[in-house]
This record gives C-alpha cells, structure tokens and sequence, in this order.
C-alpha cells in the first residue's frame, strides 16, 4: 500500500492568494493528488472543484448540557460555577446559551439533583466528493459560529489520508487554515512538504513570521511563494532575505495579475483561464513532486 506524501499550502494569514494557489495546483495535479479543504472555517475549494458527493454526513464534536427543568430545585450552584455565564433563569427556567457555552461539563458535576446531562452537539458536516478533475476531495462545512473546527480539520485529513491510501494516490493537496490556531496545527500534523504563500504587506510579513514557527516545529521541507510581489517590492525583497536566511527555497515570486479574480469569478482556477499560468503551474507540481521524491 502507498503511503502518500502530504503537501499543506499555508499563508498565516486570509487574503494572500493561498485557496487560489491550492485550486490551481489540485487542477493542474488531476489524479495524482486526493484534495483536502482543510479551511473549514470558510471552506471555498469546492467553488473551483465543483464535486459531487459521494459521502455526505453529520459531524458531532464536545460537550453540551441538556437541562431537566422539571428535576431542577433551583438551587443556582451550576449558574453560580459556569465561568461562561452560559446558564441563566428565564421565566423560572433554567436556559443553556450554547453560543458562550464553552462545554467544561462543570455544571454537570456540581447538580446534586440529576437536572442537567449532556448531548454530543452537530457541528458541522463532512463530504468526501469527486472533483470535476476525477480526484478525491474530502471537505466540509463547519456550522455558523461553531467552534471545534481543529477536530473537523482532523477528520477532513484523516479522511483524504485513507481514500489516497485506498486508491493508491502518491499525494495529499492540503488546503490549510489561515493564523496559527488550532485548526493549522491540525492541517500540519503529518505534512511532509508545506508551500507557504507570502504577500508583501507589513501584516502579511509579520504573520509568515508567526506561521513559520509554527510550522518548523513539525519539520517538514518548506518552499515558499511570494505572490503580488509588485504590489511592494521593498517588503517582498525583505520576504526573500528572510526566507533564504531561514534556508526555505523561493518557488516562485507571482506579479499581481487581475487574472486571478476573474477566474474566480468564473468559479475557475487561473489554470483553466490562461496558458501561462498552467505552465507555471505545471512547473510548480513537477518541482514540488522532485522535492518529494529525492
Ligand atoms: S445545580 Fe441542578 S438543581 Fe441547581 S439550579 Fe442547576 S440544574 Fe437546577
Ligand atoms: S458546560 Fe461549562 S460552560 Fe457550559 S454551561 Fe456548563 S459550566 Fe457553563
């Protein structure tokens, strides 16, 4: 059986051209690459791979508590414990806010009268679909405002991880959260090569920083792309000293092209819109490919 080869494209940070860079390279990869949209929180890979579903199911994460009102004496103990000011007394009856709720199980414990148990609440939903390429793509949909997304990562790349295995697939295209939280630690865990994706703004220059520690702490090889390199050459000359200092390799610098936005617009890769970026495109894969096999 292979074991694939997981490649994560992170940014730090939303707004630098990291999902566009991801849809590309999984249109240009085709069946050579299980996808895995691993941004749950704004999950946006499937505007581009246009799939269809072959599995579709509910995802249930933590911890809510569920209040007996008619066991309840009213006693206050779980009200006065919550830490969240999550349970309050309306109308005489005891209400969970689920929003501030942050699952400890606390009050739980401290009802001496059985009034409160508890639910395992949905959080979400899964898929594992097939891209318009023909490739595998496991995605998923976190519910509004609902936390947990670092689990719902971990299952989005568990999933892509057996079906690459199943099908014999050499690799895993990892779509990765934005920021440093929960949900990119999860995106990174067994990744064997990460494309960061740079901007060249001050924000987006402190984030890489942030993002880069975090990655070297799973110590996987690391390119790097700085895309809109134009839009400020002085930061995107700092970008490049700072990443060859740190030994990552530079794949590319892109110039700022509305050629992007468009494809987009299109719900369209800019591989499928222009011969020139499918040829870079095609050129990143075969590298990031080498890198992995030497
Ligand atoms: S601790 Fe139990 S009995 Fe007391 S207010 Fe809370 S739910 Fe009601
Ligand atoms: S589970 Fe924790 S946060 Fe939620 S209501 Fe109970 S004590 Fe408050």
């Amino acid at each position: 059986m292979i074991k694939p080869k997981e490649i994560v494209i992170l940014s730090g940070k939303g707004g630098t051209g990291k999902t566009s860079f991801a849809s590309s390279l999984a249109v240009i990869a085709e069946k050579e690459a299980v996808i895995a949209d691993c941004d749950v929180d704004a999950a946006n890979m499937h505007i581009v791979l246009k799939p269809k579903n072959i599995i579709k199911e509910s995802f249930s994460s933590g911890y809510l508590p569920v209040i007996d009102n008619d066991k309840c004496i009213k006693c206050n103990r779980c009200v006065d414990v919550c830490r969240f000011d999550a349970l309050h007394f309306n109308d005489r009856l005891l209400i969970v806010d689920s929003i501030n709720c942050e699952g400890c199980g606390y009050c739980q414990k401290v009802c001496n009268y059985g009034a409160i148990t508890s639910v395992v609440p949905q959080r979400g939903e899964y898929y594992l679909s097939m891209s318009k390429m023909g490739s595998y793509f496991s995605h998923a949909k976190l519910g509004i405002g609902e936390d947990n997304s670092g689990k719902l990562v971990a299952k989005v790349k568990a999933e892509a991880k057996k079906i690459a295995e199943r099908s014999n697939t050499r690799f895993i295209i990892v779509d990765g959260a934005p920021g440093i939280g929960c949900p990119v630690v999860s995106s990174l865990s067994g990744a064997h090569l990460v494309v960061l994706v740079a901007e060249p703004t001050m924000s987006g220059f402190h984030d890489l920083k942030r993002v880069l520690e975090v990655i070297k702490r799973f110590n996987p090889q690391i390119c790097c792309v700085i895309n809109k390199h134009n839009i400020n050459s002085k930061v995107a000359e700092e970008i490049e000293r700072y990443i060859i200092s740190n030994n990552i390799s530079l794949l590319d610098k892109i110039e700022f092209d509305p050629l992007f936005a468009k494809a987009m617009m299109e719900s369209k890769s800019v591989v499928e819109v222009s011969d020139l970026y499918k040829n870079k495109f095609i050129n990143y894969w075969e590298k990031i490919k080498y890198r992995l096999d030497n």
